[in-house]
């Protein structure tokens, strides 16, 4: 659609950030932009429709796509935290990252079975999503799909995500 293709061109490449070598992909001017948001949002929640009760996101941008798609389907909003901001974390799943590791945490504040969407901005090595994947399956929840405004190709992310629904709306 020639909406999303303009949407998509809003996103910008900062190259070196944050360190050298890396080709930072920068979603702020998409969300400035009340039409491509609007569109992105529903081409990211498409086609699971109907099958999902709760949207989880990742800190810190995949809430903001993920609170606007729990409210554009009327579901919940399941925030995935980092660790050591919940009062009262039921689950943690850490991780490695390039450098050092890293943990997800969130409440159970959702009935066991919940069928829960999985958003996040950008998929890169899929280090973070799998780790989110995890932690769904630790409170019992059922996982309804995986959703990406971004995928950087090349770096085994989708291979490591290993989910056959994972849809991203854009990629390099
Ligand atoms: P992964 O775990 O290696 O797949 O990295 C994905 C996580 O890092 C996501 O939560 C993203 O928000 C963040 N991330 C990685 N690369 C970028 C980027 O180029 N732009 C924005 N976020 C990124």
């Amino acid at each position: 659609r020639a909406e999303l293709t303009r949407a998509e061109s809003l996103i910008r490449e900062v190259p070196d950030y944050p360190s050298a070598g890396i080709l930072f992909r920068d979603i702020t001017p998409l969300l400035a932009d009340g039409r491509a948001f609007r569109e992105t949002v529903d081409a990211l929640i498409a086609p699971f429709r109907g099958a999902f009760d709760v949207v989880a996101g990742l800190e810190a941008r995949g809430f903001l796509l993920a609170s606007a798609a729990a409210y554009a389907s009327g579901a919940g909003l399941m925030p995935i935290r980092k660790a050591g901001k919940l009062p009262r974390p039921a689950a943690h799943v850490e991780y490695a990252l390039e450098y050092g590791d890293a943990e997800v945490e969130a409440h159970a504040d959702f009935p066991r079975g919940s069928r829960v969407l999985l958003i996040d901005d950008v998929l890169a090595t899929g280090g973070t999503l799998v780790a989110a994947h995890t932690l769904l399956g630790e409170l019992g929840y059922a996982a309804a799909g995986t959703a990406v405004l971004f995928e950087i190709a090349g770096l085994g992310g989708r291979e490591a995500v290993g989910d056959p629904t994972l849809h991203t709306v854009f990629r390099s």
